[in-house]
């Protein structure tokens, strides 16, 4: 299962190798979406694990274990529906197929599971009509 958090250390967290041991210890894949992090100083990466449930668990404990902060991504992305005149650059853009337009009615869809939260279809829209929400915000 794929599970994206954001994780926030604190400062006596970030010199040391917590995520590797993620990969080592527990075989979860990590996918970096985004990272705010320095050695010495408190950070916050958003990122996806991808994992069986019980590894994810016990991965997650761990970070827990040594100070960090684990929040679940409550919201992803989203676009105004009603506005949409389904030119489909967003789709274009989207590169994790999470947004598809095509036959038979030529509408755009969006699939969230699919969506890996990587900003592309804010900048693609031209009516700007994505907004993105996440639990602890990292922007
Ligand atoms: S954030 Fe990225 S993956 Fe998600 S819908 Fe937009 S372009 Fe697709
Ligand atoms: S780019 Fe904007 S207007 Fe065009 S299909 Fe996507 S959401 Fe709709």
């Amino acid at each position: 299962m794929i599970k994206k958090v954001v994780l926030s250390f604190p400062v006596d967290a970030t010199d040391r190798s917590l995520t590797y041991d993620l990969v080592k210890i527990y075989d979860i894949r990590i996918n970096i979406l985004k990272a705010e992090i320095e050695a010495g100083k408190s950070g916050k990466l958003l990122v996806e694990l991808d994992a069986d449930e019980a590894a994810l668990a016990d991965g997650l404990a761990y970070l827990e274990s040594n100070g960090v902060t684990v929040s679940l991504l409550a919201s992803k992305i989203s676009y105004d529906k009603e506005k949409c005149i389904n030119c489909g650059n967003c789709a274009s853009a989207c590169f994790a197929k999470a947004l598809t337009i095509g036959e038979p009615d030529w509408e755009l869809h969006f699939n969230p599971e699919k969506c890996i939260v990587c900003k592309l279809c804010l900048k693609s829209c031209p009516l700007k009509l994505f907004r993105i929400e996440f639990t602890d915000n990292i922007e």
